[in-house]
């Protein structure tokens, strides 16, 4: 799985330059105390007090090259297909194993995201299923300037683009919890597309009907992780969706009664999140100017 790592400062001129120089003999890369981020895809950067070795002299690193030589067209097709770009990429549908209950994941410790799957209902028929934000940073805008505008939030000068938001309940036998799904994650369980869910809207004509009707037929499986830097009040906590992999619900449910065998109690294996997963693999896509 390909995931960008960002050398910022110093890293960039140091490390960054070297590991340039010798981008086509895949070197090892080891990075320690990285920021993770999974803000909107799966990012790894520096910051202060991040350490970046090239080509350590390590135990796992020749099994670490041995598994880059034998597989190397596979990595040069996943850089080229900027597969590190791609959501499901970086985030497939997670083994049965990789699930937690939603009683489970509101008792675990929060900074990591998990996996969760649960059937969605359609919160509050009179939402918005959008917001005004920006194209970069996804900060919220009251309105929509015809100019492009220097972001408050992240700096750059920015067009301000409408962008889907749906908060539903997500069910499992064991709890519920509010969740907030954005982008192609909440637009895949809508039947309108955004122009036409704005189009209705202005004429008060959105049928919310429908719109429950096709949420409620899916069954979700997120990578969910709390909410940080509360905008709502304190004791209601707020949930988003990473990604959302949706199935319908009736052919869930016939392929599982198919083979019941396999149907058997959930698992209790939280996901080892992204966020710990191994760091230390063989990363020779590199981003150093961003
Ligand atoms: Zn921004």
């Amino acid at each position: 799985m390909p995931v960008i790592l960002t050398l910022w400062g110093d890293h960039e001129t140091d490390e960054g330059q070297a590991i340039a120089n010798m981008i086509q003999s895949m070197p090892l890369i080891v990075g320690l105390r990285l920021r993770v981020s999974s803000y909107h895809t799966l990012n790894l950067s520096t910051k202060f007090g991040s350490s970046v070795l090239v080509n350590p002299p390590i135990q796992q690193g020749s099994m670490l090259r041995q598994w880059a030589m034998e597989n190397k067209t596979q990595i040069n097709d996943l850089i080229t297909q900027r597969a590190y770009l791609n959501r499901t990429s970086l985030l497939p549908q997670p083994t049965e194993d990789e699930l937690c209950t939603i009683k489970e994941f509101l008792n675990l410790p929060m900074k990591k995201a998990y996996w969760i799957q649960g059937s969605p209902r359609f919160l509050d028929k009179s939402q918005r299923l959008w917001y005004n934000a920006c194209s970069n940073c996804h900060k919220s805008f009251r309105a929509k300037p015809q100019w492009k505008i220097i972001c408050t939030s992240c700096n750059k000068n920015v067009n301000i683009l409408p962008r889907s938001r749906l908060t539903i309940e997500l069910a499992d036998y064991s709890g519920n919890l509010t969740l907030d799904l954005y982008d192609n994650d909440a637009q895949q369980l809508l039947p309108f597309t955004l122009p036409q869910i704005q189009e209705l809207e202005g004429k008060h004509q959105l049928d919310y009907t429908a719109i429950e009707q096709a949420i409620e037929s899916s069954i979700l499986t997120c990578f969910v992780k709390k909410m940080t830097g509360n905008r709502g009040p304190a004791d209601t906590e707020k949930y988003a969706a990473i990604i959302v992999h949706k199935a319908n619900a009736a052919e869930l449910i016939s392929s599982t009664s198919r083979n019941s065998a396999s149907s058997s109690t959930p698992s209790t294996n939280p996901l080892t999140a992204p966020e710990s997963s191994n760091l230390t693999t063989s990363s020779t896509i590199l981003n150093a100017t961003a």
